[in-house]
């Protein structure tokens, strides 16, 4: 009895901490709004980058002939071709492979870790089959996404900020990208040129925008988050060149970085970002992107099992291991919907090394899922609602013109494969929303955009358009 008031009194603790009221969502998306805005005045004092893509066309579909895109940016990486055909034909072929990066790269050297994905590149270029065509004395032409904050100099060119999600590579903070996966191309013997470097976020919206018309914008909710969207080149302040003819400019806004008092941070949080490889940084990402979630609910366990013997008198000593307890497997266990949480049963015993647990203790565990996720999620919506209310979509206009059909095109692990994660993402924006200006919403997945679309930038950014 002792020992379940305990538990008791965990678990309250621990809604009332990661509690998401609307009203505080309402307070964090005008915050995001708010920090948008110094972004693109130019703040330096901004925690949102806000960064200016290069990108003020994006893809129309007439985009003609053959295309790879390399895609970089958490544990796996993706190479593709495609042959774009043109308005009607669209994507007559595609084909890609994904690798996935040894673990000792991430946190090697810039040079190991460039060879390692040239070389794959080479590999694949090297499959290259008939139905893919190259016009005579022409080189082949690359669009590389790159999901780490970018300081661009040019659609093809930019200078990595800083590592994020478990990356830590001595030495490339600075340089331009390009220029090192060039220099690996060439080292490979690879004759290929980079025609346009985008953030995954760009890729994705670039990719949405080929399929459907109405995309403004697309958030990545993956191992890490961000969102992009397309901004009027007349409002960001900061832009000094010329204004583009579209009048339009893509902005990157590296959101993963906002940070804000209101954010509902605990204890649990808190710990989990003093001990990262970037304290202090990256805070709502940590709070809603799939490398954390499992993590947090690693946290809470653990403080379960130790205040409240939740496993028992002795705490397993599996689940003092940061990172043990992986996203994918938080979601399988919160998605066990059998009689006995048999698939809970068997993850704390695979896991956390716990053999026997009883309902009680299984039903316990999935809420604590179900407490993260929906926290994760609600938050991830209330971004979404401050760029719709940046854009001014965020309710139906009261001149009596009918609210325009608003897409925002979504993608990421995290997303496609976490079903009660992306259900409450999008209940939550329809109750931000209200019912009328949500029914003019679209959250759409765009699987694998971000590879398209990078492609599709390379088109039209082609040495030879
Ligand atoms: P990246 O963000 O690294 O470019 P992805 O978009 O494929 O790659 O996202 C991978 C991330 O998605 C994983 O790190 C994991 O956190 C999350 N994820 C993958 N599968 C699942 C799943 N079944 N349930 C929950 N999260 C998942
Ligand atoms: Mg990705």
């Amino acid at each position: 009895a002792e020992r379940k008031r305990k538990v008791a009194d965990v678990i309250e603790e621990v809604e009332r901490a990661l509690s998401t009221p609307t009203a505080l969502l309402r307070g964090i998306s005008d915050a995001l709004v708010a920090e948008m805005e110094r972004g693109l005045r130019g703040d330096i004092h901004s925690q949102l980058k806000m960064l200016i893509s290069y990108v003020d066309n994006l893809p129309t579909g007439d985009e003609h002939g053959l295309f790879y895109a390399l895609d970089l940016g958490g544990t796996n990486f993706r190479v593709l071709r495609v042959q774009l055909a043109g308005r009607e034909k669209r994507v007559a072929k595609q084909q890609s492979v994904e690798v996935s990066i040894p673990p000792h790269l991430m946190v090697g050297t810039s040079m190991e870790l460039f060879d390692f994905i040239a070389a794959a590149l080479a590999k694949f270029v090297d499959t290259e089959g008939d139905d893919f065509h190259l016009p005579e004395g022409r080189q082949r032409e690359l669009g590389f996404t790159f999901s780490f904050p970018v300081n661009q100099l040019s659609i093809s060119s930019g200078t990595l900020i800083k590592w994020t999600k478990g990356f830590s590579i001595n030495g490339t903070v600075g340089e331009d990208v390009v220029a090192e996966l060039s220099k690996a191309m060439e080292r490979q013997g690879l004759d290929m040129k980079v025609s346009a470097l985008v953030n995954d976020t760009v890729g994705t919206l670039a990719g949405g925008r080929y399929v459907d018309n109405d995309v403004v914008a697309a958030v990545i909710l993956g191992t890490g988050t961000n969102a992009a969207y397309v901004e009027h080149a007349n409002a960001i302040p900061k832009w000094t060149g010329l204004l583009p003819k579209s009048g339009n400019m893509v902005i990157n806004t590296e959101w993963g970085s906002f940070k804000s008092d209101k954010l509902p941070l605990s204890e649990y949080d808190k710990a989990m970002d003093f001990e990262s490889l970037n304290p202090g940084e990256q805070i709502y990402e940590k709070m809603i992107s799939g490398m954390y979630l499992g993590e947090i609910v690693r946290r809470i366990l653990l403080k379960l099992a130790h205040d409240a013997a939740l496993f028992g008198d002795v705490v397993p000593p599996k689940l003092e291991q940061p990172f043990v307890l992986r996203t994918p497997d938080m979601s399988a266990m919160h998605h066990d919907a059998s009689h006995d949480l048999k698939v809970l049963g068997t993850k704390l015993k695979d896991i956390v090394g716990v053999a026997d647990t009883s309902l009680e203790v299984r039903y316990i565990t999935r809420h604590i899922c179900d407490i993260v996720a929906e926290r994760g999620a609600r938050l991830a919506a209330a971004g979404i609602y401050g760029i719709l209310k940046k854009l001014g979509r965020d309710k139906v206009p009261t001149d009596g013109s009918t609210m325009p059909r608003t897409v925002v095109a979504l993608d990421g692990g995290l997303y496609e494969h976490y079903k009660k994660f992306s259900s409450c993402l999008e209940a939550t924006l329809t109750d931000l929303l209200g019912e009328e200006a949500s029914s003019s919403l679209v959250a759409k997945l765009a699987n694998d955009g971000s590879g398209i679309g990078a492609a599709l930038l390379a088109a039209s950014h082609s040495q030879y358009a």
